[in-house]
């Protein structure tokens, strides 16, 4: 269960390795998309699919948002180019916006990636507090590198044992991991306090890091208490909370996810919606943390750096897409929030009927169908309840009659400003006669 799927290309691709751009990215059927606007995607064929994937969720305006791209040429227009010397007043502008934006942010910086980010994160921990392991989720990804790359979605014969309260045995999501990282890093159950006061009580770990919603493995809410939980034992052991807010962020508020919840992480990081789809991360928190990049000691001091970092482009996009988020022409959040409830409602009717246990859980315009009876509490929830195989025949079909969902189990569902009450009602359509042929 859960194996990313066989590629079944109807064309041989052999000078891309592997078939595909990134390896997440592989998917059956192969689908070769060439054009999108909007809430819409067109493949080379001239379908039209409701888009509900957006490309791993960045697009929160939809896809070719036309003041966020006409910021980015304009931006291109007047010679602003990527200098890689000194500082530029739009990136000083895009930091401030960013800083009033989010509680946790006094400082930031913008990187090439999410991964980038949230690698930057683990070594300002490492290096304010002098330790060297961290903590991560069951269920979580916190993108590729080392020292996180571990225990996403195993298969249920793997969590079966799985005992809360207890960390995890490491499965690395990646060959080539270093010896260092295997030996520096912790894993346990998502709402699980208990496994995390263990850990912190029996290492010396650096950094809890962790998505505050899963939504790599669909919509996994933080039990109540739990984030606040895990607040008091970073304070009580001397650990960095870093919340990696890559998908959470700028999706479900303007200040992240932490000021829904009103907990604030010593470090925050973001990326995808912050950008609309142009490529960022952003590493930030407190100034006692994020000062270890110019640390006067050279031995406590965190190189932060990229060629690319912060290239005017993308800068122009963070400044155009938080303009938009931050407008109350635009109204957005409450877009959003109408239409996720208009989908939430929808669905749940169409399948409380249904002979097959079924729940939606929702944040905002980020949704996930579950195939089981019940809201998943953790992966291992997940891994042993839900119907996985029911879960991707509902996508292809669905894919097949117009709606792109990515078509892996748990994938998470993606609303965008640009998608209207009347795509929703014609997504809902489909996928009542998507049900009628389910079983
Ligand atoms: N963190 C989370 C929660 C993510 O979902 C992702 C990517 O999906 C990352 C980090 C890595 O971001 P990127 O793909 O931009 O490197």
């Amino acid at each position: 269960m859960n194996a990313m799927p066989q590629r079944k290309a109807d064309r041989a691709i052999p000078s891309i390795a592997g078939g595909v751009m990134s390896l997440n990215r592989l998917m059956d059927p192969m689908i070769e998309f060439v054009r999108a606007k909007g809430a819409y995607l067109w493949d080379s064929n001239g379908k039209k699919y409701i888009d509900y994937h957006a490309a791993f969720a960045p697009y929160l305006l939809g896809h070719g948002e036309e003041k966020v791209d006409s910021a980015v040429v304009d931006s291109i227009r007047r010679g602003e180019s990527l200098f890689g010397a000194g500082a530029t007043p739009w990136e000083q502008e895009v930091a401030d916006l960013l800083v009033d934006s989010v509680p946790g942010l006094e400082q930031v910086q913008l990187t090439g990636s999410g991964t980038e980010a949230v690698g930057y994160a683990v070594r300002l921990a490492r290096a304010a507090t002098g330790r060297h392991k961290v903590l991560v989720m069951q269920g979580g990804y916190n993108g590729w590198m080392d020292a996180l790359a571990f225990n996403l979605m195993d298969p249920a014969a793997a969590v079966k044992d799985h005992r809360y309260g207890e960390e995890h045995k490491l499965r690395p999501i990646t060959a080539g991991l270093s010896e260092a990282a295997t030996d520096s890093v912790h894993v346990v159950e998502f709402n699980d306090l208990d496994a995390i006061e263990t850990v912190l009580k029996k290492e010396e770990i650096a950094c809890v890091v962790l998505e505050p919603i899963l939504q790599n493995v669909g919509i996994v809410k933080p039990k109540a208490g739990y984030l606040e939980g895990i607040r008091r034992l970073c304070d009580q052991h001397g650990v960095v909370l870093v919340f990696d807010e890559v998908k959470t962020g700028f999706r479900h508020a303007l200040g992240g996810y932490q000021s829904i919840c009103g907990i604030v992480p010593d470090l925050s990081v973001f990326g995808k919606a912050v950008a609309n789809g142009y490529p960022v991360g952003v590493i930030g928190g407190k100034e006692e943390f994020m000062r270890y990049c110019c640390h006067p000691d050279p031995s406590k001091r965190v190189l932060i750096a990229g060629t690319y970092n912060a290239h005017p482009f993308v800068v122009a996009a963070v400044s155009a897409t938080l303009k938009i988020l931050k407008s109350k022409e635009a109204n957005v959040y409450a877009r959003l929030e109408s239409m996720g409830q208009q989908l939430e409602q929808g669905l749940n009717d169409l399948l409380k009927d249904r002979n097959f246990p079924t729940t939606i859980v929702r944040q905002g315009s980020a949704f996930s169908v579950y195939f089981m009876d019940h809201a998943p509490e953790s992966w291992k929830d997940i891994a042993l309840n839900n119907d996985a195989d029911l879960d991707v025949r509902y996508r292809k079909m669905l894919i097949e009659a117009g709606v792109f969902h990515f078509p892996v189990t748990t994938k998470q569902g993606s609303i965008s400003a640009a998608h209207t009450e009347s795509d929703i009602e014609v997504t809902l359509e489909i996928t009542e006669q998507v049900l009628d042929s389910l079983r």
